[in-house]
């Protein structure tokens, strides 16, 4: 069967979330890279998250489900909230850094040592700010 990518997520719950709508109205659904992500998390960015897909003759169906729910998580509605401080776009999503010490540590021993640093990201620039920075803003 040939499957076509409708979304990406950062965290598995979101995707399950998702996949739970969706096969709830009869639209049978696979979760691409879930395994590899739910073991080792940190590649999730890099691989472009975990992939929800549908059949063709699904796709325009599913799309619109997605598109009619309340945000996959709460979290959605905070983050849509906030403009990036470089550029000012709208366009900002939940996002992690590593120091050199946690990669190496991730590396070595598969867990980052000192823990990521979560933030926001910038889906037009790029930019990078961490959560905390964010709450003293909005
Ligand atoms: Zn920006």
């Amino acid at each position: 069967m040939k499957w076509v990518t409708i979304a990406q997520f950062l965290y598995p719950y979101e995707a399950y979330i998702a996949r739970a709508r969706l096969e709830e109205a009869g639209i049978p659904t696979f979760l691409a890279d879930e395994h590899t992500i739910s073991t080792h998390w940190i590649y999730s960015q890099a691989m472009g998250g975990i992939r929800l897909q549908v059949s063709p003759e699904h796709e325009n169906s599913a799309r619109q489900l997605l598109e009619d729910a309340a945000p996959v998580t709460a979290l959605d509605n905070v983050f849509s909230q906030h403009a990036c401080p470089h550029c000012g776009s709208g366009e900002c999503h939940p996002a992690f850094r590593l120091s050199v010490l946690a990669e190496m540590s991730y590396l070595l021993i598969s867990w980052p040592q000192p823990s990521p640093i979560s933030g926001l990201e910038c889906g037009d620039c790029g930019f990078f700010w961490e959560e905390s920075e964010a709450a003293e803003n909005s």
